[in-house]
């Protein structure tokens, strides 16, 4: 947006942004508001809210309480006159969410489909990007871009996976998809995608570390508000943490790793269960073998919680399809299960759930586009 010289025209870029931002970081504002909270003129501030509006990006929608004289115009952003899409791929089904300019979750949809490293598989991402726009209405002019989410590290500059032992996708690349998708599109490892979601739902957090309680888990660490990537694109594999050198076999070749302990595969193998039939077993008849195997899996989280709470100071966030089960009950248990082993406990507030189930990765993800369209605007 700017760079770096003051020009006229780069000062109008600038004004044009901060008029936008401030409505939207408002909800609902005025333009006497907008005069006093921006410290600008009101001439430039008309100037912008006729441009944005004609541009269809905010709206003049009812009026405030009159305080004497002509009551004041309500303003607004248009919410969704610009969409991002987010597709979640996994081994055997397709997540796609439409995300409106403030993250909030507009459209979603499942469609079952295996993963196979192949042009018809590729292809089927495209037609199901088709079919859900279709179903929903979007109007794809509106449409910022598609970001797909996966399992696996995905390489530095987002077109390639490094290393895809759990879904077997080692060889998928951006321009495998690319030819199907008629938008923009890039492609990011789903915890981190989960960690961006994380980070834009929590204002407040700056350091912390985000659990993807999935089929398998995921994870990633967050510092100074930024998802951390690392030299080689390997920060926050946490799910590989060595619990036990000498337990079960996990997918990266390993024994005992936090994975193998805490997923709802294991909770799945264990019980004999789907994830669904599990938790609604367990809250109706508290069946002593099923708590037990919850329990195993709190404690699980808690000991790699309790050491990683010694690494990094900040919260702890519980995410995924496995977060939409977690009660109340359960996160008191696991903090105190934490703070029985930790010298330095942690408060309430640093066990976080988040709500967006097994569309967190999806959502995650298509939130680049809209932070990167509200920069621009
Ligand atoms: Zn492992």
């Amino acid at each position: 947006m700017n760079d770096g010289r003051v020009t006229s025209s780069n000062i109008r870029k600038i004004n044009r942004n901060r008029v936008y931002r401030m409505i939207y970081q408002e909800g609902t504002t005025s333009k006497f508001q907008l005069v006093q909270l921006l410290e600008m003129g009101l001439s430039t501030v008309s100037y912008n809210l006729t441009a944005l509006s004609a541009e269809g990006l905010i709206r003049f929608e009812g009026f405030f309480e009159s305080t004497g004289g002509r009551r004041a115009n309500q303003i607004q952003i248009d919410p969704v006159a610009r969409i991002a899409i987010g597709i979640g791929i996994l081994s055997d089904r397709m997540h796609y969410v439409a995300s409106d300019l403030y993250g909030h979750m507009i459209y979603k949809n499942t469609y079952p489909v295996s993963y196979e490293h192949d042009p018809d598989y590729y292809r089927k991402i495209g037609d199901y990007l088709q079919q859900f726009i279709t179903d929903n209405g979007i109007d794809s002019t509106r449409i910022l871009g598609v970001a797909i989410a996966t399992q696996g590290i995905v390489s530095r500059d987002g077109c390639s996976v490094n290393y895809g032992t759990l879904m077997r996708n080692f060889h998928m690349t951006l321009d495998d998809i690319r030819p199907y998708i008629p938008f923009p599109c890039r492609m990011e490892h789903d915890s981190k995608a989960a960690g961006n979601l994380a980070l834009w739902n929590h204002q407040d957090i700056r350091n912390g570390v985000l659990f993807l309680l999935n089929q398998n888990m995921g994870s990633a660490v967050i510092a100074n508000r930024i998802v951390q990537w690392g030299d080689h694109m390997r920060s926050g594999l946490i799910e590989h943490t060595c619990m036990h050198p000498d337990g079960p076999l996990c997918y990266c070749g390993k024994r005992g790793c936090l994975d193998t302990y805490c997923s709802a595969e294991r909770l799945e193998k264990e019980s004999g269960m789907d994830v669904p039939s599990f938790f609604a077993t367990l809250r109706e008849t508290n069946a002593p073998e099923l708590r037990r195997i919850w329990l195993d899996f709190l404690n699980n989280l808690a000991f790699v919680i309790r050491n990683l709470s010694v690494t990094l100071d900040g919260v702890f966030i519980l995410s995924g399809y496995l977060a939409t089960y977690i009660t109340k009950e359960d996160t008191a248990l696991l903090l105190d299960m934490v703070n029985a082993l930790t010298p330095w406990p942690l408060t309430e507030d640093q066990l976080r759930v988040g709500h967006s189930g097994q569309y967190t990765p999806a959502l995650g993800a298509a939130l680049h586009y809209i932070s990167a369209f509200i920069d621009s605007v």
